[in-house]
């Protein structure tokens, strides 16, 4: 299950070299090259998924998994503050490389860089709109 014109697919299976942090049968986590702050990662299938709507729900439980082991080991050795994990689906959410991966970032005190959103001011009635389409 791996795509031929992925780059991604190259490198989490070894064709392409990259700064490996962890890796097995499922799963190889690199560095990223444009890194939002020292540490930040990636977490690669090895197996060809777009985005979290083609990852299966085995896989997808297997990333959190280790996300949360990643986090524990990078927070001890490289002693951040803070940690985000962000993942992003298509295009209009950011994403750049279309094979399915979770970013691991480290966040320092004084890192300067914001991860995050301007908050919206929805009335209660736009909220039980919202809450009913999503749920009816
Ligand atoms: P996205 O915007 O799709 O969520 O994230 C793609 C990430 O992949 C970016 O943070 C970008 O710096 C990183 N990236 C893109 N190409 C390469 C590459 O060839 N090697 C590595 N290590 N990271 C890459
Ligand atoms: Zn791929």
């Amino acid at each position: 299950m791996r795509d031929d014109n992925c780059i991604f697919c190259k490198i989490a299976n070894g064709e392409i070299p990259s700064k490996t942090i962890y890796e097995d049968e499922m799963f190889r986590v690199i560095l990223d090259l444009g890194p939002a702050a020292k540490g930040h990662a990636l977490i690669l299938p090895k197996d060809h998924y777009k985005d979290l709507y083609e990852l299966p729900e085995n896989t997808a439980s297997h990333v959190m998994l280790l996300a949360k082991k990643m986090a524990a080991q990078m927070t001890d050795k490289l002693h951040c503050d803070g940690f985000n994990l962000v993942q992003n689906n298509g295009e209009t959410a950011g994403q750049t490389v279309m094979h399915f991966h979770m970013h691991l970032i480290p966040r320092y005190k004084n890192d300067n860089q914001k991860i995050g959103w301007t908050p919206g001011e929805p009335s209660q009635e736009e909220l039980e709109e919202i809450r009913n389409q999503i749920t009816g």
